[in-house]
């Protein structure tokens, strides 16, 4: 496995690659990699000959008085995952590498950045997209992994390569979950032993919204109050938002019709996080 540091050496090994008629996949993460990355990580050595992680804790998508220093990179255990999982290919460039002065050009999703998780974080679905599309500009892979557990992130990432014309195919691979349901995430160690055992709450939330679509239950505000319900049966559990959203362009909806998307985002304790889920009742 190689390991980059810079823009210069990155775009070497993947002409090398390339040369061979490699596939080349991306799998875009901030580190601290845990059994959700290794599963992108799986996907694209199924799908590609050559598999870069690019491994970086990406200033721009954080705001002011985040996680982004605190924030864990433990860079030896990540380099001994992604060895393990057959990466070919490490990217893990400096913040000076990725950004040498001042940025003036930024790539912005409009609209669907809004709503859920934009609502809260300003800005930060900006620097996630400036510094994705920055990324697929460096190593120019064919197929991108992201994961489902950030759905705003991959719908806003898909529209992105859409609207640009970026020549790449962007896969979602399906959000991996503790054994109580929990969405595995690298801010769960943040959690104490309590808050951790609160946190599978959210996925019980969750869990509710699917048993009562699966009832044919299709009132998004009647749903909403039971998921709240749930949640608040834990005092650690701060309600950022419950939303049900048009999949496609993210937008409230009162009834469910086809597919639709159930989003959570909650604090507990130091940590924010997020989970969703995929309903289609046409299915
Ligand atoms: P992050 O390092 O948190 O920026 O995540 C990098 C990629 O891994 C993103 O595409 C995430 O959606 C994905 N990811 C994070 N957690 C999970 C999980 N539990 N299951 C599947 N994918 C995940």
């Amino acid at each position: 496995m190689e390991v980059a540091e810079t823009i210069e050496t990155a775009r070497a090994a993947v002409k090398t690659a390339r040369g061979k008629g490699e596939i080349i996949g991306l799998v875009p993460t901030m580190g601290a990699l845990h059994i959700g990355h290794v599963s992108l990580i799986e996907a694209a050595v199924k799908k590609c000959g050559f598999v870069i992680v690019s491994i970086f804790v990406n200033p721009t998508q954080f705001g002011p008085g985040e996680d982004f220093e605190k924030y864990p990179r433990p860079v030896e255990a990540d380099m001994d995952i992604c060895r393990e999982a057959g990466v070919n290919l490490v990217f893990a460039p400096k913040p000076g590498q990725m950004y040498p002065c001042e940025i003036l050009t930024w790539v912005n999703v409009e609209k669907l950045t809004e709503p859920l998780c934009g609502k809260s974080r300003p800005g930060h679905f900006r620097g996630v997209t400036t510094v994705c599309a920055k990324l697929f500009n460096i190593v120019q892979p064919d197929i991108a992994f992201f994961g489902q557990k950030d759905a705003q992130q991959a719908i806003v990432i898909r529209r992105m390569v859409a609207d640009l014309n970026m020549p790449l195919e962007i896969v979602i691979c399906p959000t991996i979950r503790e054994p109580d349901g929990l969405a595995v995430s690298s801010r769960n160690q943040y959690l104490d032993r309590q808050q951790r055992q609160d946190a599978a709450y959210i996925y019980k939330s969750i869990e509710k919204c699917r048993e009562m679509v699966n009832a044919g239950k299709i009132e998004t505000r009647e749903i909403i109050e039971e998921m709240k319900k749930i949640l608040r049966q834990k005092s650690s559990i701060k309600i950022e938002y419950i939303s049900i959203v048009d999949s496609d362009t993210l937008e409230a909806i009162d009834r469910i019709a086809g597919k639709a998307l159930a989003a959570v985002a909650v604090r507990l304790g130091p940590a924010r996080l997020i989970d969703n889920i995929m309903i289609d009742t046409k299915k």
